[in-house]
């Protein structure tokens, strides 16, 4: 399919609206939601996302990290279970973890791989390892950042999950992912966009000053909020954050994206109101979610 994309507005989101939570419903059944990530160098990319998965809304929270970052996450986000695993030498996460990994992913609704890892070649295999062991059919899958990396080599592996995988590459990641230039994918995101979620059979949230969010079909929808302040680092962690929330709790996959996207471009209009147009942080935006997603539904 090609054509048009679909704006993303506050109408049609009501089309398409979020799963109600009934008020006897208790923590796992509002979702549970897995974040593997972080490194030595970059811990808080963990947390960002982790975080970000509460704000919208779901209803447990594991974040499995290094062994050595692992207690002061812990301590960061007394509201998350925090799983140590070992390390590689340049402080990522030891892919040998992929067995353990996909038990704890078999037992949550939604499982985001990639935020705050450093360590591309362990990230990869790691995210292989998980996703060749995770039960099909089971929860959903966001993978960010390291987690995109040498994901065209594992085509395979992607189509036992086929339609339940959402990627959210920016344009550098998207050029590596189909192997092509940046200065291409810049060129017209929207073919790139089509192009991938077609070939690995998953969701697309091709991001950048505009985002298009693309099925495996070529169904395309376009957000052109935000602003330049979202451009900040951590700002993607959260992004992918809110998305697994919102699988967690229930919403399809192309669902959570779209509605992901936009949350997280209307928490940086909040915050250029507030604060100005850039300099507010990423972890600012957290806060901003709920009350966006109220006035939305
Ligand atoms: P990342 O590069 O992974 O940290 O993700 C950055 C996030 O900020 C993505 O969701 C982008 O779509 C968003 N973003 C970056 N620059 C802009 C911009 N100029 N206007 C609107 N959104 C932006
Ligand atoms: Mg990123």
């Amino acid at each position: 399919m090609s054509g048009a994309a679909t704006p993303v507005t506050a109408e049609l989101l009501r089309t398409m609206p979020l799963p109600r939570h009934r008020e006897g419903e208790d923590k796992d059944q509002r979702g549970r939601v897995l974040v593997i990530g972080g490194s030595v160098e970059v811990p808080g990319g963990a947390l960002l996302a982790g975080v970000a998965a509460l704000r919208a809304g779901a209803g447990k929270l594991q974040i499995a990290t290094c062994r050595s970052t692992a207690p002061q996450l812990a301590v960061a986000v007394p509201e998350a279970r925090v799983l140590r695993l070992e390390e590689t030498p340049p402080g990522g996460i030891s892919p040998a973890e992929a067995p353990r990994l996909a038990e704890a992913a078999d037992r949550c609704d939604a499982v985001l791989i990639g935020p705050g890892m450093m360590d591309g070649e362990a990230a990869a295999a790691l995210t292989a390892g998980v996703l060749e062991r995770a039960e099909p059919a089971r929860g959903g899958f966001v993978l960010d950042a390291m987690a995109l990396h040498r994901l065209g080599a594992c085509r395979e592996v992607l189509r036992n999950h086929a339609g339940r995988i959402v990627l959210t590459p920016h344009a550098g990641e998207m050029a590596a992912l189909l192997g092509i230039g940046r200065d291409t994918v810049l060129g017209d995101p929207l073919a790139a966009a089509r192009q991938a979620a077609a070939a690995l059979q998953a969701i697309v949230a091709m991001k950048g000053g505009c985002t298009f969010v693309v099925t495996p079909q070529g169904r395309a929808w376009l957000y052109d909020g935000g602003n330049v302040g979202l451009a900040t680092s951590g700002s993607g962690d959260t992004l992918a954050g809110v998305i697994a929330g919102l699988l967690a709790r229930g919403a399809s996959p192309v669902e959570a994206a779209i509605w992901g996207v936009y949350l997280h471009g209307e928490a940086g209009v909040r915050l250029a109101r507030k604060r100005g147009p850039v300099g507010f942080l990423a972890r600012e935006l957290l806060a901003e979610i709920p009350a966006i997603m109220a006035a939305t539904a």
